[in-house]
C-alpha cells in the first residue's frame, strides 16, 4: 500500500436531483498519510459531515475520486463499501453507545462484527481496551450509570479495538465539558500514535485544535488549507 490511508480529486457532491439539485462539496483535494491526525473546521452547514461520511463508505460518491485503504470509492458497490466499514473506526458527536448492553458488551459487538473471532476472544480484547482507557472499573455498567465523558470513552474503544488505520471522528467533544474533551482527544492521540493509525477529526471546539498535525477548513463546500 502507498503511503496516502485517504486520497480525494476533484470530489463533488449534491443534494438532491435536478432543480432542487445542491452542491455541498465543490472539488475536493486532500490526502491523509498513514499516522496524520487531520482537523476539519468550518461553519455549521459547510459540508463536513457529509465529507466524512463520503470518506467512510456510508454516503456513495458519484462525482470525482475517492480512495480509501486503497478502496476507491466512486461507483463502488455495497459489498465493497460494507468490507471498507469494517476497517475503520467511527466516533459521532453522540456516543452511540446501545443502552441495553454494557460497556464491554458495546465494545464486544464491534469485535465480533469481524470474522474468526471467537465471543470468548471478543470479551478479553474489550476488557482490556476498556482498562486502557481508564474504564477498568466500569467495565460491567450499563451506559445510562456512566458520565459523558465515560460514555465517548466507551465509544473510542469500540472505535480503536479492532485496531483500524484509520479513525473517523464527528464532532466527538461536543456534549463534553472542556476539560473533559481534552483528555478524550489526548486519549484518542495517543493510542494513534502508538498503533500508527490516522485520524480525521471534525470539530467546532478551538481548545483541541493543537493535537493536529494539519488543520484544513471547509467553507461554502471548498476546502481551505
Ligand atoms: P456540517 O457537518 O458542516 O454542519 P453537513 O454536511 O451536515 O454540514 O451539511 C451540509 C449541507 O447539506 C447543509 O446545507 C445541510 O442542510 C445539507 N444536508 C445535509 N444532509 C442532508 C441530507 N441528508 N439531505 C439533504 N440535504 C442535506
Ligand atoms: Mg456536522
Amino acid at each position: 500500500m502507498n503511503s496516502s490511508l485517504v486520497k480525494i480529486q476533484n470530489l463533488s457532491y449534491y443534494y438532491g436531483k435536478s432543480h432542487l439539485r445542491h452542491q455541498v462539496l465543490d472539488n475536493i483535494n486532500l490526502e491523509i498519510k498513514a499516522g496524520e491526525i487531520v482537523i476539519l473546521t468550518g461553519p455549521s452547514g459547510s459540508g463536513k459531515t457529509t465529507l466524512l461520511s463520503l470518506i467512510g463508505g456510508l454516503r456513495s460518491v458519484r462525482e470525482g475520486s475517492l480512495k480509501v485503504l486503497d478502496c476507491e470509492l466512486y461507483r463502488a458497490n455495497e459489498g465493497k463499501m460494507i468490507q471498507l466499514r469494517r476497517q475503520i473506526g467511527y466516533i459521532f458527536q453522540h456516543h452511540n453507545l446501545l443502552p441495553f448492553m454494557t460497556a464491554c458488551q458495546n465494545v464486544q459487538m464491534a469485535v465480533e462484527l469481524q470474522n474468526n473471532v471467537s465471543a470468548n476472544e471478543a470479551k478479553m480484547r474489550s476488557r482490556k481496551i476498556l482498562q486502557v482507557v481508564g474504564l477498568g472499573q466500569h467495565i460491567d455498567y450499563y451506559p445510562r450509570s456512566l458520565s459523558g465523558g465515560q460514555k465517548q470513552r466507551v465509544a473510542i474503544s469500540r472505535a480503536l479495538v479492532n485496531r483500524p488505520q484509520l479513525i473517523l471522528a464527528d464532532e466527538p467533544t461536543a456534549s463534553l465539558d472542556s476539560k473533559t474533551g481534552r483528555q478524550v482527544v489526548q486519549l484518542m492521540q495517543n493510542l494513534a500514535r502508538e498503533r500508527r493509525c490516522s485520524i480525521f477529526l471534525v470539530t467546532h471546539d478551538r481548545r483541541i485544535l493543537d493535537i493536529a498535525d494539519r488543520q484544513l477548513q471547509l467553507e461554502d463546500g471548498k476546502l481551505i488549507a
